[in-house]
C-alpha cells in the first residue's frame, strides 16, 4: 500500500475529454480508495462536434466494457472504413486513406513500390485497387473484417452530444460524482504551486489531488492559472476557423468521412444514422466568414437542421501537458484541425498514458517529464502528417500556393525527403501513422518517389503485373461479396428513429 496513493480526482469539464477520462478512470480505479469528481458548467456548455474516430477508440470501448452495437444504437453511429480525400492534389483528385494496407509485401518489399513500378511502365491502375478497405466502402458496404486473418480496420461516425451523455450514464454508474458550477477561482498552494481546489460561482469549493484540466478552449487550470505557454502553429496549419452544421440524410450512409478540398480549406461530411455532420474547415486569412457559410449550405445533401456554428482557434499544443498535480487533455491541452479525426484519439492517448504514469502525491516531475515526452512526440508526429495535405497538394489557389512554399518541420521535411528519393518512409518516435498511411496521402496527391526500390526489380515484369492482377481482382471479390453497409447497420444496430 503506498501512502501517498491518489485518493481523489478532480475533472473540470464535461465535454467529450472531460466525460472520456470520467468514464475510463472510474473503469481502472477502486472507487473505494479514489473518488472521481466532475465539475461541469451547463451554462458554458460544450463544443459537441468531434464525431468520427479512429479505429483506435474500438480499444477505448473494449476496455470500459461497451458492447459495440448497444454503443451504436445508443450513438447514432456508422461504421468508418477510412477517409475518401476530393479535389485534394488537384481539383477532380479522388483518394482514400483506408484503415488497412495495400496488401501482404511482395518479396518483403511493401506493396506500394511494385505498384509505382508498374505504375512507371504505365499501368493506370490507382493504389486504391489494392486496398481492402476501399474495396468495401466504394460500394457503400461493410462487414467486420475476419479477425482470423485481419485485413482492415473500422472506426465508427458518432453523434459527440449523445456520446458524451452515453459516457456520463456510464461515469454516474460507477461512481463518479458530478458537480453543475462556474469555476471563478483556483487557489494554488504557496509552496509547492499545485492546485488545491476549485471555487465555484455559487461558492461551493471541490478540492482534489489531482486535476484534470478539460476545459475546452479557455483552458483553464493549465493556461490561465498555471500559465502554460501554447506552442502556435498556425505558420504551418493557416486554418484559424469552422462553421458547423447538421442535415438531414439523403441517402443511406457511406461508410467513410468524405473530405473535399476547397479554395482555403476543406470540407467535411460525417454519415450518421438520423442525420448527416457537415462543416468547413478554412483559413480566415483566405476566406471570409459569409464565404465559408454559403459554400457550407451550398454543399448540403440534405435541409440543415439547425442554424451553423462557428468555431476560432490557433493550430497548435500547449508547452506540456502535465504541470504539477495537472494534466490537460482535449482543447485545454491543444488543437489540430479534424483532418485525420485525430481529437478523440489524442484524448484517448492522453488518458491511457495517464493511467501508464499514473502519479502519487508526491507528484515527481520525473513521471510527468516522461508524459509529456511522450504526448509530444505524438502531437508532433499527427501535426507533420496533417501539414503533409496540405504541402505536397499541386492546387492553384494562395493558400495551397503558401503551403508549398512554407519552410516545414524538420522532421516533416526529413520524411518528406526520403520518401521522394527511396518511397520508403522513415518513422519516428512517437507516430500514428503507418508507412501506408503516408503512401495513401503522398501517392494520392500525386506526391510520388523519384525511383521505386531497385530489390523489385529482379521479378520480371509481366510475373508481377499478373500478381497484382490477382490482387485486385481479389479485392474486387471481397467487396462484392459484403453486405450493404445499411443493411449491416439495420440488422446489428439500428438506432431508433
Ligand atoms: P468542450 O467540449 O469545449 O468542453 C469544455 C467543458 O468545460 C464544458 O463542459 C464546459 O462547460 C466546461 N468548462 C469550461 N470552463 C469552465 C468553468 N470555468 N467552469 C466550469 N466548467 C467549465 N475530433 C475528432 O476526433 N473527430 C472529429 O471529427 C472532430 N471534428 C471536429 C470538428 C470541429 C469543428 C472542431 C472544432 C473539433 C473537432 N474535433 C474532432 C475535436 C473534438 O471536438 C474535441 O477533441 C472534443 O470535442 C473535446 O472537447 P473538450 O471536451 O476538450 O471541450
Amino acid at each position: 500500500m503506498n501512502e501517498a496513493a491518489i485518493r481523489s480526482i478532480t475533472i473540470l469539464g464535461g465535454g467529450t475529454a472531460g466525460w472520456m477520462a470520467a468514464a475510463m478512470l472510474a473503469k481502472k480505479l477502486d472507487p473505494r480508495t479514489v473518488h472521481i469528481t466532475l465539475v461541469e458548467s451547463e451554462e458554458i456548455g460544450t463544443v459537441g462536434v468531434g464525431e468520427a474516430t479512429v479505429p483506435l477508440f474500438c480499444h477505448f470501448n473494449a476496455t470500459l466494457g461497451v458492447d459495440e452495437h448497444a454503443f451504436m444504437q445508443a450513438t447514432q453511429a456508422s461504421y468508418k472504413l477510412g477517409i475518401e480525400f476530393c479535389d485534394w492534389g488537384v481539383a477532380g483528385n479522388t483518394h482514400f486513406h483506408g484503415f488497412g494496407d495495400y496488401g501482404e509485401p511482395i518479396d518483403g518489399i511493401a506493396p506500394h513500390q511494385h505498384w509505382l513500378r508498374l505504375h512507371r511502365a504505365g499501368d493506370t491502375a490507382p493504389i486504391d485497387d489494392y486496398s481492402a478497405p476501399y474495396a468495401l466502402a466504394r460500394r457503400g458496404k461493410f462487414m467486420p473484417t475476419d479477425p482470423r486473418q485481419p485485413r482492415y480496420l473500422h472506426a465508427y461516425h458518432f453523434d459527440a452530444v449523445l456520446y458524451a451523455r452515453y459516457l456520463r450514464g456510464l461515469a454516474e454508474s460507477r461512481g463518479v460524482v458530478r458537480v453543475e458550477g462556474r469555476v471563478v477561482d483556483v487557489p494554488l498552494d504557496a509552496e509547492t504551486g499545485h492546485i488545491r481546489a476549485l471555487v465555484l460561482a455559487d461558492g461551493q469549493v471541490v478540492d482534489g489531488e489531482l486535476f484534470i484540466d478539460c476545459t475546452g478552449f479557455a483552458a483553464e487550470l493549465i493556461g490561465r492559472r498555471l500559465g502554460t505557454p501554447y506552442v502556435d502553429w498556425s505558420h504551418w496549419l493557416p486554418c484559424d476557423s469552422a462553421i458547423a452544421v447538421p442535415c438531414a440524410r439523403a441517402e443511406a450512409p457511406a461508410p467513410f468521412t468524405r473530405s473535399t478540398a476547397l479554395a482555403a480549406g476543406w470540407q467535411w461530411r460525417i454519415p450518421l444514422q438520423h442525420r448527416e455532420g457537415n462543416g468547413v474547415v478554412y483559413a480566415s486569412a483566405h476566406m471570409r466568414d459569409d464565404e465559408a457559410e454559403a459554400t457550407l449550405l451550398a454543399n448540403l445533401a440534405g435541409a440543415p437542421l439547425a442554424t451553423p456554428r462557428r468555431f476560432r482557434f490557433t493550430a497548435g499544443r500547449r508547452e506540456a501537458f502535465w504541470r504539477h498535480n495537472c494534466v490537460a487533455l482535449g482543447f485545454a491541452s491543444g488543437f489540430l484541425e479534424p483532418l485525420e479525426s485525430t481529437g478523440i484519439q489524442l484524448i484517448q492517448n492522453g488518458i491511457g498514458r495517464l493511467l501508464e504514469f499514473f502519479p502519487d502525491r508526491h507528484f515527481d516531475p520525473a513521471v510527468c517529464t516522461e508524459y509529456n515526452r511522450v504526448c509530444g512526440a505524438e502531437w508532433d508526429r499527427i501535426r507533420d502528417f496533417i501539414i503533409a495535405h496540405y504541402c505536397v497538394s499541386q492546387r492553384p489557389e494562395p493558400m495551397w500556393q503558401a503551403a508549398r512554399a512554407m519552410d516545414l518541420p524538420d522532421t516533416l521535411r526529413h520524411k518528406l525527403d526520403t520518401w521522394r528519393a527511396t518511397g520508403r518512409v522513415p518513422l519516428l518516435d512517437g507516430e500514428s501513422y503507418s508507412e501506408s498511411s503516408w503512401a495513401a496521402i503522398l501517392l494520392g496527391n500525386g506526391f510520388l518517389p523519384r525511383r521505386h526500390d531497385p530489390l523489385i526489380d529482379a521479378l520480371p515484369v509481366e510475373a508481377l503485373r499478373a500478381s497484382m492482377a490477382r490482387r485486385r481482382e481479389d479485392m474486387a471479390r471481397l467487396g462484392r461479396a459484403a453486405p450493404d453497409h445499411q443493411v449491416y447497420l439495420d440488422r446489428n444496430c439500428k438506432a431508433a428513429a
